[in-house]
């Protein structure tokens, strides 16, 4: 029972409500707030709830938004654990050293005892050690995964065992995870009710400045935060503005993939360097780096204009700066300022190997990669191809079985592909799956430029789970045949008719003619054998089929 970890006042609590939480319809006229009624974009307070901004949290975080608490800053929702869990003056919680500080600062402001459980010499998680800290008073456990300062990803099972084993709040600290290749711990929210993971929109997303903070934990928890901060803690600006840069997450995705390979390409360079020891291994957008002098450094960098953290007095840290990665320029300062040496521009190449060509198919080929934004009044579509080029697709559409299914399009088909869309769910699926569909049509017939060389036909009956044909040419005609009988009026979280209108939609915007065929008894075998197909069929059908490294030219192919 969650409510018996309160403490008794909170469990008992009677928020501030305001006129317009009382009452949910669209209003003309607002008089009940005392706000100053002419407009001048910030006259009305801001919504409490932050509803659009969950919404959008929620599709790309895969999880419901009533799972979501929006903070000012990270700062807010760690704060709150301190206030909804430990009773002032009589409660401990056990944090691991070295960490982030902010979580003692906390408890000293709530009068929590804190109560430190080393990390070992390479900064790894011992279970067994942290729980052995435990005391009958302690309410909470607060876990950093990537660890600040250290950078490293916390051992998973480590973790599991720590909320296998004690019964109050085991707050995992997720800020860096997009940094990092290994998965959240969101995904145990419904085995564990218990865990809290903060993440945040300051580092990996870019918004500082904006001071957004989540905690994503049970509804239970989500709800009594919600009930004791401050009413308004996410100002009007700072809603819209994330919601403006997160309508372009694959931008942020971007970001993200080359402040990952600038880690490794300023380990790898510092690792080699006369005044450095040790560079630990990172899973975050910052190294830690232990100097044989880091007050000489600290100063020679201070000198050059370069300030970076000194983590030397922390636990374990002795000699250690800790160096955020910058920019490719930035990072040459630094790796010029501390080896001693000038680093002319693009000297080492971004994954740290001075032999590998930065073009991996140079040669002239053209690319076939094309990105799409479509947004309508209903929705905002993001998709971005790769023809030639596979990685893991990042999908979110906000329906679990769309995503399941276009998944397979990036997996079965061998391309690059990532969709994000934000859509009208709370109306129905229609238009997400629709516009996914024109978006990926068009993103696809991009991609394929001219044709030159294509294999231009696919053709793909796997015998899996149900019997599933798919017939596709991309000569440029369009013609749709679609012989699928679905059983269920949904499958998954979707409606069973969407699935013809996507494929529909997607050879109309695609200019292909897309002979669907599909029988069995299940209908999610059936959708999921007709996906598979369809990623094989445009497999083939994409291919160019090079002879002697000539490229056939378009007419004599098509
Ligand atoms: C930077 C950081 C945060 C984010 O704090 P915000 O208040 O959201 O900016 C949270 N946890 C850790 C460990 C951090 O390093």
């Amino acid at each position: 029972m969650l409510s018996l970890l309160l403490r008794d006042n909170i469990r008992n609590i009677t928020p501030y409500s305001t006129a317009r939480d009382d009452c949910k319809a669209k209003m003309d006229i607002y008089l009940d707030a005392n706000e100053n009624p002419y407009p001048n974009g910030v006259n009305r307070y801001p919504s409490p709830h932050q509803p659009k901004l969950k919404e959008m949290l929620s599709v790309l975080k895969h999880v419901p938004a009533e799972n979501i608490f929006i903070g000012n800053g990270s700062d807010e929702p760690i704060d709150l654990i301190f206030r909804l869990f430990c009773p002032p003056g009589e409660s401990s919680m056990v944090q691991i050293v070295p960490t982030y500080g902010m979580y003692s600062v906390a408890a000293a402001i709530n009068d929590v005892r804190v109560i430190d459980a080393p990390l070992d010499g390479n900064f790894a998680l011992d279970a067994a050690a942290v729980l052995s800290k435990v005391e009958k008073d302690t309410k909470a456990i607060f876990l950093c995964s990537p660890n600040n300062p250290s950078g490293n990803l916390l051992d998973r099972g480590q973790i599991l065992r720590i909320l296998d084993n004690f019964d109050g709040i085991v707050v995992v600290d997720e800020a860096y995870i997009d940094f990092a290749d290994g998965e959240s711990f969101i995904t145990q929210l419904g085995k564990y009710p218990r865990l809290v993971v903060l993440q945040t929109m300051s580092k990996a997303w870019g918004m500082a400045g904006l001071r957004i903070g989540l905690a994503i934990a049970d509804k239970f928890i989500v709800d009594v935060m919600s009930r004791i901060k401050y009413p308004y803690n996410v100002s009007v600006l700072n809603q819209s503005k994330a919601e403006e840069l997160l309508s372009d997450p694959l931008a942020a995705a971007d970001k993200v993939a080359e402040i990952k390979s600038e880690r490794n390409r300023l380990a790898t360079a510092l690792s080699d360097m006369e005044p450095v020891v040790r560079v630990y291994p990172s899973d975050a957008n910052f190294l830690l780096v232990r100097f044989r002098d880091k007050s000489e450094v600290f100063a020679r960098l201070l000198q050059a204009g370069i300030i970076v953290r000194d983590r030397s007095s922390a636990y374990g840290c002795d000699g250690c700066l800790r160096i955020t990665v910058g920019t490719p320029e930035e990072n040459d300062r630094v790796i010029s300022v501390i080896s001693g040496k000038p680093v002319g521009k693009g000297q080492i190449p971004a994954d740290g190997n001075p032999d590998k060509e930065k073009d991996p198919d140079g040669g002239g080929k053209p690319d076939r990669r094309a990105s799409c934004f479509r947004k309508t009044g209903e929705t905002a579509v993001s998709v971005r191809v790769d023809l030639d080029n596979f990685h893991k697709p990042v999908i979110a559409t906000g329906l679990g079985f769309f995503n399941h299914m276009l998944e397979q399009i990036g997996y079965h088909g061998g391309i690059g592909l990532d969709i994000i869309c934000f859509g009208d769910l709370s109306t129905d699926d229609h238009h997400s799956v629709e516009d996914v569909a024109i978006a990926l049509g068009d993103c696809l017939k991009e991609a394929l430029g001219d044709k030159s060389g294509i294999g231009r036909y696919g053709f793909c009956l796997p015998m899996d789970e149900a019997e599933a044909m798919v017939l596709l040419d991309l000569g440029g005609r369009t013609d749709f045949l679609w012989d699928v009988t679905l059983h269920e009026p949904k499958v998954g979280d979707v409606s069973s008719q969407m699935f013809r209108h996507f494929f529909k939609s997607l050879s109309e915007h695609l200019n292909c003619n897309l002979h669907i065929k599909a029988t069995g008894e299940n209908d999610h075998h059936i959708v999921e054998g007709i996906f598979k197909a369809f990623a094989r069929a445009l497999k083939s059908a994409v291919k160019q089929e090079q002879q002697g490294g000539v490229i056939p030219s378009s007419k004599g192919w098509l």
